[in-house]
């Protein structure tokens, strides 16, 4: 998923007529004086940490200055800043605005339900996690007409809104629902929605884009996010490959059976340190690419955990003893396997004339594995 740091996700508020606090992203404490001393950035101004986390209100990561020497230091406070655990390279610099009310809006994709929603409360702003359910209101979606004439009336209930402000929430309701569906997205969120001298405003904003929908969308191709250099070259090789911290490589079929085999491992004391999801493929070129970068992530072991439906165990064992051979000798390591279903006992037996730990039950063979990262004999 691409998601947007605030900046990136105003330009687009704006390119669909959400109204914004006038601001600039900026770089440099140097570049956040001169955009305020030009009046590009009015004062009082507000600074904040162009970081993909939330709670940046409440973790002292957005800081407000009354003039040009201290919105310098605010920015200078920030830039550098690790804020849970990212490095904040960009702040954005905007308007403070005397803000009456912080209401929450969005619109979101409910999975269960298979139908976008939108999502409005009257307590908005940095407590939103605290609000109770009741004070949430969800409305489905259907998307062919988009939200409706009377839902957007049900959210102006809901947000309290009578006369011109429920207009403008009527304008900003239609411009969420065109950027929903012409970005692709998967969430997005202005929270808050201020009320400011008797108008609505979008103080900050989140914008998910759907990965499967970014071939439409080649500006984001762009944007720097938090893919590790390994996983970034994963992507562009369509391998589904996530780094994390422990030291126990998984590769296995489907985000079911890798997400099981992660909560085994790590109910056994292991750490899964990388794990890849080779999905339906036993393409042994592919198997083999995705293993090659496997050893580069180093794990002290791998625990392959494979499920043979349309997917044959024999190619998936001949495709990993073709890659194991590919290994550089200083980047080898224990693989224990598990590898059940279609043509199993072939799979089994090319694996274990390779020297396969080649194990059946899934216990044992986590068990094995997570004995093999810590050094023991699998
Ligand atoms: P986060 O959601 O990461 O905490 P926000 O952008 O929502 O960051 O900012 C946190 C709070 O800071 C907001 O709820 C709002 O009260 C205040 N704030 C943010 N931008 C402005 C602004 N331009 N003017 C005045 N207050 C602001
Ligand atoms: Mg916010």
């Amino acid at each position: 998923m691409v998601k947007l740091a605030e900046w990136r996700g105003k330009e687009v508020f704006r390119k669909y007529g959400i109204p914004l606090p006038r601001g600039h992203v900026a770089r440099s404490a140097n570049e956040v004086e001169s955009l305020v001393r030009s009046g590009e950035v009015p004062l009082p101004c507000v600074v904040k940490a162009q970081v993909l986390a939330g709670g940046r209100g409440k973790g002292g990561a957005v800081k407000f200055a009354n003039s040009p020497e201290e919105a310098r230091s605010a920015a200078s406070a920030i830039l550098g800043l690790s804020f849970k655990d990212e490095t904040v390279k960009e702040v954005l610099a905007e308007e403070k605005l005397p803000i009456a009310k912080e209401f929450y809006l969005s619109v979101a994709l409910d999975r269960a339900l298979r139908l976008p929603i939108l999502i409005a409360s009257a307590q908005g702003g940095v407590e939103i996690e605290g609000v109770a359910d009741s004070a949430i209101d969800t409305q489905p979606v259907d998307p062919f007409p988009g939200i409706t004439g009377y839902e957007r009336r049900r959210a102006a209930r809901v947000l309290q809104l009578t006369g011109s402000l429920a207009g403008e929430l009527d304008s900003i309701l239609r411009g969420l629902w065109n950027l929903f569906q012409g970005e692709d997205a998967e969430l997005v969120e202005i929270n808050p929605l201020a009320v400011v001298e008797g108008h609505l405003l979008a103080l900050d904003s989140k914008v998910i884009v759907e990965d499967d929908a970014l071939f439409r969308h080649p500006e984001y191709a762009e944007i720097q996010d938090d893919r590790t250099p390994l996983e970034e070259i994963a992507r562009e090789k369509d391998i589904a490959f996530v780094q994390l911290d422990g030291n126990i490589g998984v590769i296995a079929n489907g985000a079911g059976l890798t997400m099981a085999t992660l909560d085994v491992l790590m109910e056994l004391g292991g750490k899964p340190g990388v794990f890849l999801d080779l999905g339906g493929t036993d393409d042994p070129k592919k198997v083999t690419e995705a293993f090659l970068l496997m050893a580069q992530a180093k794990p002290r072991a791998v625990f392959l955990n494979i499920f043979g439906g349309v997917t044959r165990c024999d190619t998936v064992a001949k495709g990993l003893v073709e890659a194991m051979k590919k290994v550089p000798d200083g980047e080898r390591f224990p693989l224990i396997a598990r590898i059940r279903g279609n043509n199993e006992a072939e799979g089994i037996a090319i694996l274990r004339s390779a020297g396969v730990t080649s194990l059946r039950e899934l216990e044992e063979s986590a068990k094995a594995a997570v004995a093999a990262a810590q050094g023991g004999r699998p």
